[in-house]
């Protein structure tokens, strides 16, 4: 008999689970408790699709070379229904700085360097369209799932179903069967606290990046051509107490995000109404020219999020899984801060790695070891620089919230060496093509984070660089923007209007 396989959430992880399960010939079920996307073009989803299981939906996403390579990889057909949905397709030589751009000479591997461009609604509702099509998966919406089935066997549970929550009962019935259960469940996801009823304790880490993540979309005036990428004020940057970037997507629309840590109380306040916001935008240089009235209107009022953290739950604690039957992907496993723009990345190569181990082995304790070795493998280097560049960025909002120099923040000569060092390479990618081509291979995860500095060639370039000094190479990357005290100034005197 074929495996009942059960998959919880029909986010970006859950229909990649599906799919490259199905592309190995299996029978899946996505069990969604939202409703599917709505007829009609990108708009119509962006504006009048609730999503209320997927708080992020509406903000924007980056799709990095990982992600993007994969989907290339396994689903050129795919890719093809993005373009045609409006989705833009990024190569690298369209990312340089413009300090680059007349140096530019390609090189092998610069074609797997490429971002895709569009909103995350465009994104699941091309993706949602696709995986219908497919004769081996169905998908059943407003399915609530509120807690599993398991028997309780010798060692651990295993698990054999869902059970509903009591309003979805009447069209789907009380329980589900499941030989594998997958939870793809994303950010919010309910089965450590089910697991857990059963006796099973997953360890966590979680830590917590102190920040709240706002967003306002905005569609460019009729006319307006979108302003140059690589301008020399860039529309993404970190003025230390806040980080902003612009994300271009389809047919005149864009997003701009701003971050702000938990301490800025003023700042976050003033953001929250729509003129609060485009006031902190248009006193930024790098964002002027694309929230400029003549040049854009906003489309939605801006929203935030908070809760922000790196979270990696452990199912296996020293080579035994805690529970048989039961996977978590994607978000449900382990989640990275949004401001990187990894976590569609991840969670597409975590689905493709866990349908590989399924379809590699039937027995329950072999696959939940497999997977368990691949996810530290492939992903354990990118959560764990993720949470090291959210220590820094603490630190660094801290020391700028107490008015300080971050070096007099960073303690000891290793730490200070660091930010030196993080200025030179900054500066480094700016100005050289070599060390530019091997950041932005990290940056897009197409090699384990900071894999380019073992060359000696980009090494010997970032100590050129530190030779210049430190403040030739901080002015390198700095934006130019307000001062916090500045900035604190204006919403002040906004607010006395
Ligand atoms: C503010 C923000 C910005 C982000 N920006 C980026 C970015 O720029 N680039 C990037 O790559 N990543 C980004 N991410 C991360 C990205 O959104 C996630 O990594 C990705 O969506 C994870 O996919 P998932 O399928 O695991 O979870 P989700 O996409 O969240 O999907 C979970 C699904 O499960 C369903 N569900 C939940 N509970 C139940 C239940 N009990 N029963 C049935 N169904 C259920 C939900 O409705 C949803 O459809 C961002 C995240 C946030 C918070």
């Amino acid at each position: 008999m074929a495996e009942n396989i059960v998959v919880v959430g029909s986010g970006i992880s859950g229909m990649c689970t599906a799919l490259s399960l199905a592309k190995r010939g299996l029978e899946i079920t996505v069990l969604e408790r939202d409703d599917p996307p709505p007829e009609g073009d990108a708009d119509e989803a962006f504006f009048n699709w609730p999503r209320r299981g997927a708080s992020q939906f509406r903000h924007p996403h980056a799709f990095l070379g990982l992600m993007c390579n994969l989907l290339q990889d396994n689903y050129p057909d795919l890719l093809e229904d993005f373009y045609e949905a409006g989705a833009r397709r990024v190569p690298f030589p369209d990312m340089l700085p413009r300090e680059l751009e007349d140096k530019y000479v390609p090189e092998p591997g610069d074609e797997r360097l490429w971002v895709l461009m569009c909103r995350r609604a465009t994104i699941e509702t091309v993706l949602r369209r696709y995986v219908e099509k497919m004769p081996n998966i169905r998908i059943l919406n407003h399915v609530h799932i509120d807690g599993v089935i398991a028997d309780q066997e010798a060692d651990r549970p295993t698990i054999r179903g869902l059970k509903v929550r009591r309003d979805c009962i009447e069209a789907h019935g009380a329980e589900i069967a499941a030989d594998v259960v997958i939870d793809a469940s994303g950010r919010t996801t309910r089965f450590p606290r089910w697991l857990a009823e059963l006796g099973v304790k997953p360890e966590e880490e979680n830590d917590d990046a102190e920040i709240v993540y706002y967003t306002r979309h905005y569609k460019l005036n009729e006319g307006v051509e979108e302003p140059p990428r690589n301008a020399k004020d860039r529309p993404a940057g970190d003025l230390g107490y806040i980080k902003y970037g612009v994300f271009p997507a389809e047919n005149g629309n864009f997003a701009v995000i701003v971050c702000l840590h938990n301490c800025e109380v003023e700042l976050r306040e003033a953001i929250k109404s729509g003129e609060g916001f485009d006031r902190v935008c248009r006193s930024i240089p790098g964002l002027q020219p694309w929230v400029d009235e003549r040049q854009s209107h906003a489309v939605t009022h801006p929203f935030g999020i908070g809760d922000i953290r790196a979270v990696w739950r452990h199912y296996v604690k020293d080579g035994e899984p805690l529970v048989c039957n039961f996977f978590a992907v994607g978000d449900a496993a382990l989640r990275t801060n949004p401001l990187y723009g990894r976590g569609c990345s991840t969670s597409i190569l975590h689905a493709h790695m866990l349908a590989e181990v399924l379809c590699a082995s039937t027995d329950p304790i072999e696959r939940a070891r497999d997977f368990d070795t691949r996810t530290e493998e492939a992903l354990r280097p990118i959560f764990d620089t993720s949470r090291s560049e959210d220590r820094s960025g603490i630190r660094r909002a801290l020391a700028i919230h107490e008015g300080q120099l971050l070096e007099s923040a960073q303690k000891g000569w290793k730490n200070r060496f660091g930010v030196a060092f993080g200025d030179a390479l900054a500066a480094a990618a700016r100005y050289n093509l070599h060390v530019n081509r091997g950041m932005m291979r990290t940056v897009n995860l197409l090699e384990k984070p900071g894999e380019f500095l073992n060359d000696w060639r980009t090494n010997g370039i970032i100590f050129a660089y530190m030779l210049r000094g430190r403040s030739r190479n901080a002015a390198a990357r700095m934006p130019r923007g307000p001062t916090r005290d500045e900035m604190l100034g204006l919403i002040d005197a906004s607010s006395q209007v």
